[in-house]
């Protein structure tokens, strides 16, 4: 899932992610709330009619967010009290507070509101952190079960393409010519669904005992927080197939925040079915780029001359175009067009490594894409 923290995946117009095949893209709820808010939101017809956008949104909880604010947040039993970093006001989130934002902002996918333990943390400290994510996941669910239906976009339908019918009832979608069509073609959506989040820092049986007691409350899908923070990419993995012996194969198991491109193919091989990273984009803006060959840095005085694309296997529209010596000039040069087409191109690897990793899955042989080919 593509990054867009604030309504806006940066420096990519939705009709590009719409080409790139993008389906789903993640919002940031911290970001929301503060800059424009989501009352606003709401009024407006919520966030895919607001930032123009008819597929999948899915809302974190604002809780890593307001976590990396260090010193301008203070963690109780209720919630999470901190000042904006934009203006120094004080706000407190609450696993209230946060259903209450992410159902006003009208994600598909709402996350609950989870402590992100900090790395390193003792044992009981990790301990005492994911006994509050799952009394804190409860009082979510509680939340989001009797308010889940104020969403803007309650009882929309959505079209065979997966397209959302923005501000249409299913009785207002014209009729296809054929007796099944409309019933084949439409989907009435009635409620967007609550993920809930796997804590327990760096250790195994703390994470198997959170996702035990994390499934037996009963969330239509599963994510695995606090993982990416600093930790070794073995101790990632470790976590992650703790967890997923215990999370259930039929429903979508997402772990947040990673990861590099070889990464999110290990995750994949191993039974994770949902991930989000800012990398991609992060990293273009910073003229790293993604390829068949590895990273490589656009900035670097080799590119110069370099007539080839970005990636010479890879089909996007800038490779398809552009050269590096272009891509080179534009970045050194800081010119807007720089950020965009190096996040595109970024885009268009992390999107195609899944769909090979998709296309793999189906014939039922993940060992070519494992060694690396993702070609
Ligand atoms: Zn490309």
């Amino acid at each position: 899932m593509p990054v867009g923290t604030a309504g806006t995946v940066k420096a990519v117009s939705q009709d590009i992610l719409e080409d790139l095949g993008a389906q789903i893209i993640l919002g940031n709820t911290y970001h929301l709330y503060l800059r424009p808010g989501h009352e606003l939101v709401r009024k407006l017809g919520g966030l895919h009619k607001f930032m123009s956008w008819e597929r999948a949104l899915l809302t974190d909880s604002g809780g890593f967010q307001v976590f990396s604010l260090s010193e301008l947040r203070k963690v109780k039993e209720e919630g999470v009290s901190f000042r904006s970093h934009l203006d120094g006001t004080s706000h407190l989130f609450t696993p209230e507070r946060s259903m209450e934002i992410q159902i006003a902002l009208g994600a598909d996918i709402v996350m609950a509101f989870d402590e992100c333990t900090e790395h390193p943390a003792e044992r009981e400290r990790a301990r005492t952190s994911m006994e509050m994510t799952l009394r804190w996941a409860k009082r979510s669910k509680d939340y989001f079960e009797a308010h889940k239906h104020e969403c803007p976009w309650a009882d929309r339908v959505i079209g065979r393409s997966g397209d959302r019918v923005i501000g249409k009832t299913e009785e207002s979608v014209p009729a296809q010519p054929g007796a099944a069509a409309v019933h084949d073609s439409i989907t009435k959506l009635t409620a967007p669904a609550l993920f809930g989040i796997v804590q327990g820092g760096m250790y195994a049986d703390l994470r198997r005992e959170s996702a035990e007691r994390t499934v037996e409350m009963d969330f239509p899908g599963y994510a695995i927080g606090g993982l990416s923070v600093g930790e070794s990419r073995a101790k990632t993995m470790d976590m992650i197939a703790a967890v997923l012996e215990i999370l259930p194969k039929d429903k979508p198991r997402y772990v947040m925040g990673v990861g590099y491109p070889e990464e999110i193919v290990q995750y994949a091989a191993m039974g994770v079915d949902m991930m989000d990273c800012v990398l991609p984009t992060r990293a273009a803006r910073h003229g790293l780029l993604f390829t068949s060959e590895g990273r490589i840095n656009i900035k670097n005085a080799r590119y110069a001359q370099d007539q080839r694309p970005a990636d010479p296997k890879c089909a996007c529209r800038v490779c398809a175009r552009y050269t590096r010596a272009y891509l080179r000039h534009l970045f050194v040069s800081a010119e807007p067009l720089a950020g965009v087409l190096n996040t595109v191109h970024n885009l268009a690897f992390y999107l195609d490594t899944m769909r090979s990793v998709r296309h793999a899955i189906t014939l039922g042989d993940l060992s070519g894409i494992l060694s690396g080919d993702v070609s």
